[in-house]
């Protein structure tokens, strides 16, 4: 790392910035400090000090509502004027050529040209829009009703241009492209517009630039390209203000005239009874087109923004070569790496442009990851991984549809076909037919620094280079196979009352019950959002895992407990259904784009505590508006039989049943062999193994590098298994069998010899890396599984097991006696060959 640190040319490392770019950070951005942020293009982090300034301005400065004689209102009126200077100032755009309207984003601003546009001719008009562009540009296709023309790539552009003069139109036409593809940075040539309005000579043909990605970390001179509109986001040149402009050639101003809304400031007089009639403000387009009262404090903002960027880095072409120099780092540097059979590790979607050449190529790199088989990695496990290892990208097709299909090689047939069968932005399919269906995207900013782009690589270079063949692993048993000296039995029994919180040990020297859905009173509570109606979980809100609740049959109740033993609070509830304060709802589990709730419908339905002292219990402790809610039984609405026995909680809770439930007399649905189970509680029970978890240990601790708890043993409990099963050494020195779980078929469980079928493999994600007593996070044991545990592109640990249909062949399932599992019964696995 020192040696590229050695390496830097001064010359395009920030050059012309105000120190340091270490110190700018230092100082600055201390926010960075222990991350790797490569998301610029999704948002840039703010200055520390343009914080501090706006801060002040605000408290010694008293602003009204603009426009109107106060002294307070005069002075927010002058202050958004003079911004509006500066900003057109910054885009070196004349004011007597150039007005700018503010508006939210710049999807608005685009959104503000098509609309008007639309109004503006009573035919309608046309749209042509380049493949590269953003999903807020190809949108405007909707709304031109004279039809629409993606452009497939920059010659299909080159050859339109020419067309235009002898092809001249009355009703308006629109091109529209991006300064700078925001999937791989390519930047697309500015001579469009004034090419386009040459050739259109006069005629009615606009231009709308989608600056947003470049002038994140580019200059973008209005004087020499000239779109007619431009549009803009503030947020990704400077943090912050979440604000947005459309900057428009007054020339193609008429465009607006026709707009039907008005609102707000943008009237001189209407009659708001009798005639329908009104008066637009006459004076300039930005008073015909900001609606409302302006966003006045954020304008204001936008003067500590500048003042305070121009202070840090000097300027947009400072900036520029900065991140030109690192993006070709970056891009040199993953385009070389190999693995041991000379495959290249990274695929680079990239145009024909060139990496440090800021006038072709901005700083965005847009790639997939091989393994050496050439089989792609799943972005979602990349994302897992960067996640752990304080990494941030972006992954998928980040809103740029044309871009994404044309780098992956899709065509549209082919998207509208996966998604009729459950494709969707944002979710879990990242390979397709031996395809990637997104990217991953690692975005650069003004103050990105040389260990930004070392600490990426090392990220791919550590966990996805193979640098020796992959090592085939031995089947266990295979070697001698005396499975009878053997004796595996169970370490330890956990149930999860409420999902993804706390575990409750079950204590030793108790028989519990052991059901078709789990184990009794496993992941029979939830905690949902009291806005969105989601379910919690660990992943997101770790300290879910110090809420502990216990089950105390005795006294019919659960009991939570919430905190560190010095300030412990708790609460009680009844494990019967007699609560009255429960009320239905349900939860939409799309929200976490599981496939699994499509196959089923969209709902679950779930039982919500209404008591304000539940939730304000979980809220507070939390600090997140949340209640608890209760899953149906699953074998009352499920699988078992209408009711016989009446009065039990089972019964009166059947009157809940509600829509996305499955009807009560429904039979038990055969498990179809090798089809992947959907619903969570067809994968009722969790299985770890203890040799497994000694073993991960073992090379967590022998791999560990330098840093506080980094090569840390963790606990069997991160892995939030209901069974942890242990091997029993016949002989001393006798070693143990890790994973031998993975060719497990099936167990017998304990005196009875309870039939229990093993199933999928349990794929992880970060929350194995939360510890369970304390909350916190780290980067282990996720990383090191990542590494040793990587089963066709998914890190697993842990088996699904489920009780065998064969405990109910033929029986009724209330009139049998209770199958139950305790600590310390011995454990017969069989094997299969896999
Ligand atoms: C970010 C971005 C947009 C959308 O910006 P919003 O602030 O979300 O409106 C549009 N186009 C490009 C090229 C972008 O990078």
């Amino acid at each position: 790392m020192n040696t590229a640190a050695t390496e830097r040319p001064p010359a395009a490392y920030n050059r012309g910035y105000s120190t340091d770019v270490d110190k700018i950070r230092e100082q600055d951005y201390p926010l960075l400090n222990d991350t790797t942020y490569l998301d610029h293009a999704g948002t840039t982090p703010y200055a520390k000090s343009m914080i501090e300034t706006f801060s002040k301005d605000m408290t010694s400065n008293l602003f009204g509502n603009p426009h109107s004689m106060s002294l307070s209102s005069q002075l927010s009126t002058t202050r958004t004027d003079d911004v509006r200077l500066r900003v057109l100032r910054f885009f070196n755009a004349d004011p007597d050529e150039f007005d700018l309207v503010f508006v939210a984003n710049a999807t608005a601003a685009i959104k503000l040209v098509a609309d008007c546009l639309r109004d503006s001719d009573h035919r309608g008009f046309w749209y042509g829009y380049h493949i590269d562009s953003h999903t807020s540009v190809v949108g405007v296709r909707e709304l031109a009703e004279l039809n629409f023309q993606c452009f497939q790539s920059d010659v299909e552009v080159d050859n339109w241009i020419p067309e235009l003069a002898s092809n001249q139109t009355k009703a308006p036409r629109l091109f529209a492209f991006p300064a700078q593809s925001n999937l791989n940075g390519r930047r697309l040539p500015l001579r469009w517009c004034e090419q386009i309005r040459s050739a259109a000579n006069g005629g009615n043909v606009f231009t709308l630039l989608d600056a947003a990605s470049l002038v994140s970390t580019s200059p973008l001179d209005l004087s020499s390209s000239a779109p007619d509109f431009t549009a803009l986001s503030f947020y990704k040149i400077f943090g912050f203000p979440n604000l947005g402009a459309l900057i428009v050639r007054k020339s193609a101003g008429r465009v607006f005239e026709r707009r039907r809304y008005f609102g707000g400031g943008t009237v001189d007089m209407v009659l708001a009874a009798g005639a329908q009639w009104h008066a637009k403000k006459e004076s300039s387009i930005h008073e015909r087109l900001e609606d409302g009262t302006l966003p006045f404090h954020s304008i204001i903002a936008l003067d500590s923004a500048i003042s305070t960027h121009e202070r840090l880095f000097g300027s947009m072409a400072n900036i520029s070569s900065h991140t030109a120099f690192l993006a070709k780092q970056l891009h040199d540097r993953l385009s070389v790496l190999k693995h041991w059979n000379e495959t290249s590790v990274c695929q680079i979607y990239k145009g024909n442009s060139t990496y440090g050449c800021p006038v072709t190529q901005g700083p965005i790199i847009a790639f997939n990851i091989r393994t050496s088989k050439g089989e792609w990695v799943p972005k979602t496990e990349v994302e897992k991984l960067a996640t752990v290892q304080n990494i941030q990208i972006r992954t998928g097709s980040v809103c740029n549809p044309g871009g994404t299909a044309c780098s992956l090689g899709w065509t549209g047939a082919e998207l509208r076909r996966h998604y009729s069968t459950g494709l969707r932005c944002g979710d879990d399919h990242d390979v397709l037919g031996g395809r990637p269906t997104g990217i991953l995207r690692a975005s650069l900013g003004a103050m990105t620094n040389m260990k930004d782009i070392d600490s990426f690589v090392d990220f791919i270079e550590e966990f996805y280079v193979e640098k020796v063949p992959p090592i085939v692993a031995l089947n266990p048993l295979v070697e001698d196979g005396d499975p009878v000296d053997r004796h595996f039995y169970i370490e330890s029994l956990s149930v999860f009352p409420i999902k993804s919180c706390g575990a409750f040990k079950i204590p030793e020297g108790k028989r519990w019950e052991v059901k078709r859905e789990g184990l009794a009173w496993d992941r029979e509570w939830c905690l949902i959002h009291q806005g969105t109606g989601a379910a919690l979980s660990q992943k997101r809100y770790p300290r879910m895992s110090l809420i502990r609740p216990s089950v105390d049959l005795d006294r019919g109740i659960l009991r939570i407990t919430c905190g560190y033993l010095s300030d412990q609070v708790s609460l009680e509830i009844s494990l019967g259904w007699e609560d009255t304060s429960l009320i239905s709802t349900s939860l939409c589990q799309n929200s976490s784009n599981k496939k699994a709730t499509m196959v089923c419908g969209d709902q679950i339905s779930l039982h919500a505590y209404a008591s304000p002292v539940v939730s304000a219990f979980f809220s507070d402790f939390l600090g997140v508006p949340c209640t608890l809610a209760r899953f149906p039984s699953q074998s009352a609405t499920r699988f078992s039989r209408p009711p016989r026995l009446s009065g039990t909680w089972k019964n009166k809770f059947r009157k809940f049943i509600m829509p996305g439930s499955f009807p009560p007399d429904l039979p038990p649905p055969a498990r179809e062999q090798g089809k992947r189970l959907t619903l969570s509680n067809e994968m009722p029970i969790l299985v770890v193994s203890r040799s497994s978890v000694n073993r991960l240990n073992e090379t967590i601790k022998a791999n560990s590098k330098q840093g506080i708890g980094a090569g840390k043993a963790v606990a069997a409990d991160v892995f939030r298994g209901n069974i942890v099963v242990a091997e029993r050494l016949a002989r001393l020195g006798d070693a143990e069998q890790p994973y031998a779980e993975d060719h497990w078929g099936g167990l017998r469980i304990g005196p009875d010899q309870l039939r229990i079928d093993v199933l999928d493999g349990c794929q992880r994600c970060q929350m194995v890396c939360i510890d369970q007593f304390t909350g916190l996070r780290r980067s282990e044991p996720f990383s090191t599984l990542a590494k040793t545990r990587n089963i066709g592109g998914k890190v697993t640990f842990g088996r699904y097991a489920a009780l065998s249909p064969d405990e109910f062949e033929g029986l009724d399932l209330e009139a049998t006696e209770r199958r139950t599992v305790m600590v310390g019964d011995v454990v017969t696995p069989t094997y299969v060959d896999n």
